[in-house]
């Protein structure tokens, strides 16, 4: 019954598109969706964080938002499983505002201890058709009293190919506040070129597939050290994700990668052990 309730309501509200059989048929989904509504409710949703650092120096930059849901009896699902699931129920709004909300309400608290980093969150498909995006997001950065360009917006782009005209309106309006927009999965989307051409983007990321490839392969390592000059002949800020030893990160720092993260530098953890890594780095 929630499940109709909230399909019927996002037709209503035109917050999504309902695909009719996407998983709706699936008894455990439709549960895990009438789960989900309650559980951000139950605030079982939290975010880990992963540092982001100077390719160069090492120095922690900020901290990507990483969604988690503890579920009472599956335990921690991850976002693989919930995002989707969210998307196609109309929850993703509420969800990108909690995470929203949440990532700067850290990013006040780490400013709160003495350390001035940036925060990102990821919005996706839906989450970048919600025409308040930009209004939501203004209000929060006032409510926490965080400066705009601390606050970075990574976005797929498959979100961008779902209504290009739409979400363009909404990712000018993100540009408009200050607020900083990074594409992120560079690399695997469709046209990834003409988003460049057309967004007005601070970062790119280039994905894990060939970054983690790119000191075996030596295809990997022409995409990577290219699309690292692209970037920069832009005037972009270039990241690499999915860094785990330390040959990929020379390869990356040689590249003129500017910054880079993974799990050699630290895994997504919660907000507590991120500080506790952060002061046990000393930075
Ligand atoms: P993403 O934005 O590309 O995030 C990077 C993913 O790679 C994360 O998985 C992260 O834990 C993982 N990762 C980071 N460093 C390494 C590494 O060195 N090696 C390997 N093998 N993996 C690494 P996670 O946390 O499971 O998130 C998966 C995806 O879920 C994210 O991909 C993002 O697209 C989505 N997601 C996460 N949080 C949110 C959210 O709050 N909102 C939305 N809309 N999507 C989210
Ligand atoms: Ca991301
Ligand atoms: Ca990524
Ligand atoms: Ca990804």
């Amino acid at each position: 019954a929630d499940i109709a309730m909230y399909t019927a309501k996002t037709r209503r509200t035109g917050f999504t598109v309902f695909e009719p059989g996407q998983g709706s048929t699936d008894p455990r989904k439709l549960s895990l969706a009438a789960d989900l509504r309650h559980g951000m409710a139950r605030d079982e949703l939290t975010l880990h964080y992963q540092p982001k650092v100077d390719a160069r120096t090492g120095d922690v930059l900020g901290a990507e938002a990483l969604v988690r849901w503890q579920h009472p009896e599956h335990g921690m699902i991850p976002p693989s499983e919930f995002i989707p699931l969210a998307e196609h129920t109309g929850l993703i709004t509420p969800l990108t505002r909690i995470v929203l909300d949440s990532a700067l309400r850290q990013c006040r608290a780490w400013r709160d201890e003495g350390h001035q980093l940036s925060v990102a969150v990821n919005v996706s498909a839906h989450g970048l058709l919600d025409r308040d995006l930009a209004t939501e997001v203004a209000d929060r950065l006032r409510r926490w009293r965080v400066p705009a360009h601390l606050l970075t917006i990574e976005i797929t782009e498959t979100a961008i190919m779902t209504d290009p005209g739409r979400a363009l309106q909404v990712v000018e309006q993100l540009h408009a506040l200050g607020v900083r927009l990074s594409i992120d999965d560079f690399g695997t989307g469709y046209s990834s070129l003409a988003y460049l051409k057309n967004l007005p983007v601070h970062e790119l990321k280039i994905d894990r597939s060939f970054v983690s490839c790119m000191t075996t392969s030596h295809r990997d390592a022409v995409i990577v050290r290219s699309t690292v000059e692209l970037g920069r002949n832009l005037g972009l800020r270039v990241v690499a994700e999915g860094v785990e030893d330390d040959a990929t990160w020379r390869a990356l720092e040689a590249a003129g990668c500017d910054v880079v993260q993974g799990y050699l530098i630290s895994r997504p953890v919660p907000p507590a052990e991120f500080s506790a890594w952060l002061h046990h780095r000393g930075s």
